[in-house]
C-alpha cells in the first residue's frame, strides 16, 4: 500500500522499517512521532537527536525537557498534542538534514498532517519553518502565525536554541504564551463540524 493510503498506526510501523534514505543505515531507532491522533496542535521539530534515536520517542532529551516546560506554561498536556519531526531518523552527529533525506521522509509527514488535521502547526526551528514558510526568516516571524493552506502555522525558535543561547530562553517562553491566541484564531476561522439537528417532530 502507498503511504497516502495508510492509517496513523500503519505509518508508524512503516517508518520503523523505512529503507528510503541512507539514514536508515545509521539509525538506532526511527522516531515516527507520538501524541493524540486528533490533536488540535502539532509540534514539528527538525530531526531526532541522540536520546530520541536511542528511545524511538521525539523530544525526550534536554530540548524535550524544555518543550515540556513550555507546554506546562500554557497548561497543555503532552498527550493532547502530536509531536514529530521533519525527518524521522537521526542524522549522524546531529548534522542538518540533507535535501534528499527531507524529500524521502516528506510523504510520512504529509500523511500524518492529513490524518491528524491539526488546527495549528507549531514549527520548531528554522528548518521546520522553512518547510511551510520558505520565504520567511525565523528571527522576524517567531511568535507569530500565518495560514498555510488550511493550517495555521505558528513559528517558534527550536527549544534547543535556548540551550545554546541563554538569551533566547525568555524569547521562546514569551512566544509560547501566544499559542492559545493562535489556537483561538484557528478555531474561529474553522467552524466545528455542525451537530446533527434535532428534528422538531420527534
Ligand atoms: N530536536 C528535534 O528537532 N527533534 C527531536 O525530536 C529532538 C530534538
Amino acid at each position: 500500500m502507498e503511504v497516502k493510503d495508510l492509517s496513523l498506526a500503519e505509518i508508524h510501523s512503516s517508518i520503523l522499517v523505512c529503507p528510503d534514505c541512507p539514514l536508515s543505515q545509521s539509525r538506532t531507532k526511527a522516531v515516527p512521532g507520538e501524541g493524540h491522533e486528533k490533536a488540535r496542535i502539532m509540534f514539528i521539530g527538525e530531526a531526532p537527536g541522540w536520546h530520541e534515536d536511542q528511545s524511538g520517542r521525539p523530544f525526550v532529551g534536554q530540548a524535550g525537557h524544555f518543550l515540556d516546560e513550555l507546554l506546562d506554561m500554557v497548561h497543555i498536556k503532552r498527550e493532547e498534542v502530536f509531536i514529530t519531526n521533519i525527518i524521522k531518523c537521526r542524522p549522524p552527529g546531529n548534522r542538518d538534514p540533507l535535501p534528499n533525506e527531507v524529500e524521502a521522509c516528506y510523504k510520512y509527514l504529509k500523511r500524518q498532517i492529513e490524518l491528524i488535521q491539526p488546527q495549528v502547526i507549531v514549527t520548531l526551528g528554522r528548518h521546520s519553518m522553512a518547510h511551510f514558510l520558505p520565504r520567511e526568516s525565523i528571527g522576524k516571524i517567531h511568535g507569530t502565525w500565518r495560514w498555510v493552506d488550511s493550517h495555521l502555522c505558528f513559528a517558534m525558535y527550536h527549544p534547543a536554541a535556548a540551550l545554546h543561547q541563554q538569551s533566547l530562553r525568555r524569547v521562546i517562553q514569551e512566544d509560547i504564551l501566544k499559542l492559545p491566541q493562535a489556537l483561538a484564531a484557528a478555531q474561529k476561522a474553522v467552524p466545528e463540524p455542525e451537530q446533527p439537528k434535532q428534528l422538531s417532530f420527534l
